[in-house]
């Protein structure tokens, strides 16, 4: 037996969209599946405006050229993070500052916020791990006081609430991811979510290399034009037919995955009891997407052992992020390395379990190995 860390799921209408797409004739990017796509995310998610581009890591690169990156501004991060939260900044001149995470939910510790705030702050990002909410409301209460942009990684939260609101339209800019290993798919995509109504003309121009082309498809100009810097972050239709199908049964997928989450979660409770294991824990008010599942064991070396022994038996668990703050790329720039000792230690004791739609049938097998481990069956 071989259980792989992660299956994409069909939905069963995908090759449909994608047949239909082809028959209406425009396979570049802003065709009808497109905005389908886009109306879907604006009205499910509530933000005012929702743009699909090819991955979550470009709809970051936007969010740093909507508010004006210049070299030397600094943005407040976890370094328990995927390096596109950073780069997109640093390619812009942005210098990271990274803060320390919160043992508990493994989201950025507001507590640790403030300290980092400089003259030379220009945003905060709040990284939802694993679908987890940040601590929504004490960010955007600091983020108020110092007049900062808020903007949300929520690559891995997609249909995550906190106090029923969606992750992603609570910043003035969100980013979502439909990469293959996230719970609503495309292959490589992504969106981002404009909360900020005065950003959105920008955000389509930015999206299409800089000209004003939204608007002239619209009629709204006689022609478009070079009128701001951009690249090319859109996807093409196919991606966008192929997506739409998912997010019609993006509802289904979660539900699914978050019945696993919780059937591991229950199983594994007496191990945590026994001080053997750490599970994770949720953030008040939130309703997770069953993203992630993790468990925290004692040691980096037991974690090695983990991870092997689960591979001799045919599962497949991995670990996460290399913290960012003490990389080599870091360590090659003047950025000054925080000492981050919450992160540090997380990261090297964290292993996910494989989840995806369809494995309830393993599930049983899974957890018996995980008790095995420890020597309890
Ligand atoms: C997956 C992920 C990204 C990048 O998403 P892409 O769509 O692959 O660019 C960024 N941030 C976080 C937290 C992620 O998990």
């Amino acid at each position: 037996m071989n259980i792989p860390f992660n299956k994409p799921y069909l939905t069963g209408e995908e090759l449909n969209n994608i047949s239909l797409a082809h028959q209406n004739g425009q396979l570049a990017g802003d065709g009808e599946f497109t905005k389908k796509c886009q109306s879907w995310l604006e009205e499910t998610l509530g933000v005012k405006a929702a743009l699909l581009t090819h991955s979550c890591t470009a709809a970051l690169e936007m969010a740093s050229m909507l508010i004006d990156i210049s070299p030397g501004d600094e943005i407040i991060l976890p370094s328990f993070t995927f390096v596109s939260s950073a780069n997109a900044f640093v390619l812009r001149g942005g210098i990271p500052r990274f803060v320390d995470i919160s043992p508990d939910t493994l989201n950025i510790n507001p507590q640790l916020i403030e300290e980092a705030i400089t003259e030379k702050t220009k945003a905060i990002m709040p990284v939802h791990y694993a679908g987890n909410a940040c601590d929504m409301s004490e960010i955007m209460r600091i983020a108020r006081k110092h007049d900062l942009y808020v903007i949300e990684d929520a690559a891995q939260a997609v249909g995550s609430t906190y106090g029923g609101t969606s992750l992603g339209s609570i910043g003035e800019l969100g980013c979502l991811s439909f990469h293959e290993t996230k719970n609503v798919i495309a292959g490589e995509g992504g969106a981002l979510l404009i909360n900020s109504p005065e950003m959105i003309e920008r955000a389509e121009i930015i999206r299409e290399k800089g000209t004003n082309r939204s608007k002239f498809f619209r009629g709204e100009v006689d022609k478009y034009t070079w009128v701001d810097m951009g690249s090319s972050f859109l996807p093409g239709e196919l991606i966008a037919a192929f997506l739409y199908a998912q997010l019609k049964h993006s509802k289904t997928i979660n539900s699914c995955r978050v019945a696993t989450w919780t059937r591991y979660y229950n199983a594994l409770k007496p191990l945590a009891e026994m001080g053997l294991i750490q599970l994770p824990t949720i953030t008040q008010d939130c309703q997770i997407n069953g993203h992630i599942f993790y468990l925290l064991l004692r040691t980096e070396q037991e974690r090695y052992d983990f991870i092997d022994q689960m591979r001799a038996n045919g599962i497949s668990t991995v670990f996460h992020y290399v913290p960012l703050h003490n990389s080599p790329y870091i360590r090659k720039t003047e950025c000054e390395i925080p000492c981050l000792p919450v992160t540090e230690d997380i990261s090297s004791r964290l292993v996910r379990l494989p989840i995806w739609i369809g494995i309830d049938k393993h599930q049983d097998f899974i957890i018996e190995n995980i008790f095995g481990y420890f020597g309890i069956s």
